[in-house]
């Protein structure tokens, strides 16, 4: 059995990202990824000022920059009607008000960044290959046991492990996560590939009844970036299995699109799709050496665009928290500052993220009606709804005691 003062097991967005916290705080990390690399699947992401706030915090900020688009505006428009409904200026103001850009990359640059940056670090030690199928708390410490034999004994164990995790079902066994009926696409297309009328300027949300369709450009402007979102009507007529959300479906729900949307859809690729889970909020996802961390954590629908976020924001945390307390005093107490921390705030974005979903998916009538006005009707600068995930900086106090 191999012995480690800090064993994370998952090697995504938030487990390398912890990774590299603590080691550039000093502390040993063994991290255990179940696939054969460290790599990340899907296309783009959209990183908001608190995830840059946190990724400042590792010291990658700059790097990660030297990937990034910086978008002027994210755009929303009406998917049917190709009418603009409303935009929030994403340039001085906005720089000016949260300190940090909000800025687009391809996924696998951002976790390349973080990966050569751990790779760098002598104190942390990646293991891919490794899919841990057992953990058991005991007093004193714990025990990890992976699919091939190989087992680790920590002092703490952090489970990064994402949606599915392992580490929570091991330590609270609380179900499955919750299937949306949504299901997504994505995927990346060479920009010169792309209809210069798409706006390569701009994070464009096509909204429409049941669906939406998110395109922007990423590694630094040489691709373009498409996510296709709609509910799948076979899986509300008790489609079983993986029978549902199936590319005829993604073709149907956007046939009544605009031009560019269904220009934007025939170019999206089909080998893969997302089925959309999430999970109602907890309160509590630490057992004595064991805690959580990310979609592990707190699982959410994408529609804010911030689990990848909350991951990093609880990765600023826990790091700080972790390197000011030894961790072989009271762990329990160190876990207990960080759930205290951060539990409240995950929800919050967990329930928002569910109705912004409903809000921008709804169907013509007296509602829509109300929504487009109101959209039409705010100003580019009007930042009142986002200063409360936007503007984190892990600033509330998190005591151990
Ligand atoms: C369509 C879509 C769009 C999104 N867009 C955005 C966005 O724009 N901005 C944003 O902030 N967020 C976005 N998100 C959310 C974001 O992708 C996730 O919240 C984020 O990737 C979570 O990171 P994580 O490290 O917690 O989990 P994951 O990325 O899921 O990583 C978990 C890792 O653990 C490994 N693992 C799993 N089980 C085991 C095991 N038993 N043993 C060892 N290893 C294991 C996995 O292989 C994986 O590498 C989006 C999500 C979707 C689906």
């Amino acid at each position: 059995m191999e012995r480690t003062q800090i064993l994370v097991v998952g090697g995504g967005i938030g487990g390398l990202a912890l990774s590299l916290g603590l080691a550039r705080r000093g502390r040993n990390v063994h991290v255990i990824e179940r696939a054969p690399e460290f790599v990340e699947i899907g296309a783009g992401i959209q990183l908001a000022p608190n995830a840059s706030w946190a990724l400042d915090q590792l010291g990658v900020l700059e790097e990660i920059h030297s990937y990034a688009v910086f978008p002027q505006r994210l755009v929303w428009m009406d998917s049917t009607s190709g009418e603009q409904l409303t935009s929030m200026d994403l340039g001085e103001p906005f720089l000016a008000r949260y300190g940090y850009p909000y800025f687009v990359m391809h996924r696998s640059d951002l976790l390349e960044v973080l990966l050569k940056a751990c790779q760098a670090e002598p104190n942390v030690t990646l293991e891919p290959n490794r899919e841990a199928t057992r953990v058991e708390d005991r007093a004193s410490t714990t025990v990890v046991t992976c699919g091939n034999g190989s087992s680790y004994e920590a002092d703490i164990v952090i489970g990064a492990d994402g949606l599915r995790s392992g580490v929570r079902k091991a330590i609270f066994n609380d179900g499955d996560p919750i299937c949306s009926a949504y299901v997504a696409y994505r995927g990346t297309i060479p920009i010169g590939e792309v209809s210069a009328s798409a706006g390569f300027d701009n994070v464009i949300v096509w909204t429409g009844p049941d669906r939406h369709l998110v395109q922007y450009p990423v590694r630094r402007g040489e691709l373009y970036n498409q996510v296709a979102v709609f509910k799948s009507r076979r899986y509300l007529a008790g489609g079983a299995g993986d029978d549902w959300g199936l590319p005829d479906e993604l073709d149907e729900m956007f046939a009544s699109g605009t031009d560019l949307v269904r220009s934007g859809i025939a170019q999206m690729g089909r080998q893969r799709r997302w089925p959309m889970f999430d999970r109602l909020p907890i309160s509590n996802w630490t057992r004595n050496r064991v805690t959580l961390l990310g979609d592990a954590a707190h699982p959410m629908l994408q529609y804010l665009a911030q689990g990848a976020a909350q991951a990093l924001e609880d990765t600023a945390v826990l790091a700080a928290l972790l390197a000011d307390h030894p961790v072989t005093a009271d762990p329990a107490s160190i876990f207990r500052a960080y759930e205290a921390e951060r539990a409240p705030r995950t929800a919050r974005v967990q329930t928002q993220a569910r109705v912004w979903g409903d809000y921008w998916h709804l169907h013509p009538g007296p509602l829509k009606a109300s929504r487009d006005a109101m959209l039409q009707a705010r100003s580019a600068t009007d930042y009142s709804e986002s200063d409360w995930f936007y503007d984190y900086r892990g600033r509330t106090a998190a005591t151990v005691t």
